[in-house]
């Protein structure tokens, strides 16, 4: 494998090293995630001179995809699949029936695999494919194990997916049809993650959610930096996210941030709001309780998308939630269902168990008083409820089925 070493410089984009959250011990770039001096999380860091050379300019120059902020990406897009630029959609009637001010919905099931993973996948293929890796590999709740298939049927690249073997049949299809080798492993995702992370010690793979995880995680902050841009370059005053391992919620607020720190949007304060099921709430218990630590738990529920019990970025989500004056909660199934239809019927988007998660949440907080309805909010929609048609069957059914005949239908009684 030829080393980072032999590189050009310019395949790692504003990137200049990797730095441990921890304890800032920094590395030079590479596949690695872990810090050898206290085992902390590494995670990017940029050159500012590189970063500061971005303009709202040179961003609205580009091409209509994630892609436009490379620039503040650790890499170059050597792997693009038309990923990002989803669209923001405002949600008056959504906003009405909840007693808001101004609501949008980040719609990211737009994008090539259906969810927003494609984007984090997208900066770990490039970083796999700079770092000379030939295999992508994963383990995956599922979107993830879409988007790495896809990405690696698209770039040339080989790719070996990890899934939990009860997953969404939606799921299973959408992966598989990409032709790469898919392990149906008899676990659950933390045992699938585990079992990746012995993997990764033997076998010289490009792990997205492992050895290249900290490429991977940038990805999600294109979702932050099109909100800003959609929003005609500002913040809005509040945002909620779903968590799984926490990676994307972080990643927003990083963007955010980053942007304020540039001058390409005045760093007006907001509130980022956290979205779990009550079936995997390690994250929103925590918050509950006051915790800093996250303690683990064993997943069950319909968000099987959001099913990490053991979740890597949860004290670093909790920190997020808590400097900002933001609040996490957690919805039962049922309420999950609910949030899913109630989305579909008052913006015509179908979002999958995940989103359900997300408005179910904003639902709570609003009652619980959280969350300002006079404040203009975002919530963010990640992934496309084709893919989980079984939560909805039982409730998403013909009016009546009648026969062929107009004295059928009027006997119907549905002359609207
Ligand atoms: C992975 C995923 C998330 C959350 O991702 P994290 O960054 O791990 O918190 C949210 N929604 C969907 C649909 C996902 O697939
Ligand atoms: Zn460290």
């Amino acid at each position: 494998m030829t080393s980072v070493l032999d590189r050009p410089a310019a395949q790692f984009g504003s990137a200049a090293n990797l730095v441990c959250r921890e304890c800032g011990t920094t590395y030079d770039l590479g596949p690695s995630h872990v810090c050898e001096m206290c085992f902390g999380p590494l995670e990017i860091g940029y050159d500012a001179d590189l970063q500061a050379l971005v303009t709202r300019e040179s961003i609205e120059a580009g091409p209509q995809t994630m892609w436009r902020y490379h620039g503040l990406l650790p890499v170059a897009p050597l792997v693009d699949l038309h990923v990002g630029m989803t669209r923001l959609v405002p949600a008056p009637h959504l906003a009405k029936v909840l007693g808001m001010r101004a609501l949008w919905v980040k719609d990211d099931s737009g994008n090539p695999t259906h969810s927003f993973k494609d984007r984090v996948v997208s900066v770990a293929a490039s970083a796999a494919r700079a770092l000379g890796f030939e295999v992508l590999s994963c383990a995956s709740t599922g979107n993830l194990a879409n988007a790495v298939a896809a990405a690696a049927a698209n770039s040339g690249l080989k790719s070996v997916v990890f899934i939990p073997n009860d997953l969404e049949a939606g799921k299973v299809v959408t992966t598989a049809v990409y032709g790469g080798t898919l392990v149906a492993v008899e676990g659950s995702y933390d045992d699938v993650n585990r079992l990746c992370a012995e993997v990764a010690g033997e076998l010289p793979w490009a792990f997205v959610n492992v050895n290249v995880r900290p490429f991977y995680a940038e990805g999600s902050k294109t979702v932050g930096y099109e909100i800003a841009e959609q929003l005609g370059w500002r913040l809005p005053e509040q945002v909620v996210i779903p968590i799984a391992s926490g990676s994307l919620l972080t990643k927003v607020d990083k963007a955010w941030r980053e942007l304020g720190k540039l001058g390409l949007v005045d760093p007006t304060s907001y509130q980022v709001f956290g979205a779990q099921s009550a079936g995997c709430s390690p994250v929103s218990s925590a918050f509950r309780a006051g915790h800093d630590v996250v303690q683990p738990v064993r997943p069950t529920g319909i968000a099987k998308s959001l099913n990490i019990g053991n979740p890597a970025d949860g004290p670093y989500a909790l920190d997020v939630v808590r400097r900002t004056g933001g609040a996490i909660d957690d919805v039962q199934d049922g309420e999950i269902i609910e949030g899913i239809q109630l989305l579909a019927e008052t913006t015509g988007i179908f979002a999958e168990t995940a989103g359900g998660v997300t408005v179910a949440t904003l639902r709570k907080l609003l009652a619980s008083g959280a969350l300002d309805p006079e404040a203009e909010t975002v919530i963010l929609n990640t992934g496309d409820g084709l893919k989980t048609l079984d939560a909805v069957e039982a409730v998403a059914r013909p009016t009546a089925t009648i026969r062929p005949s107009l004295d059928a239908f009027r006997e119907a009684g549905l002359g609207l």
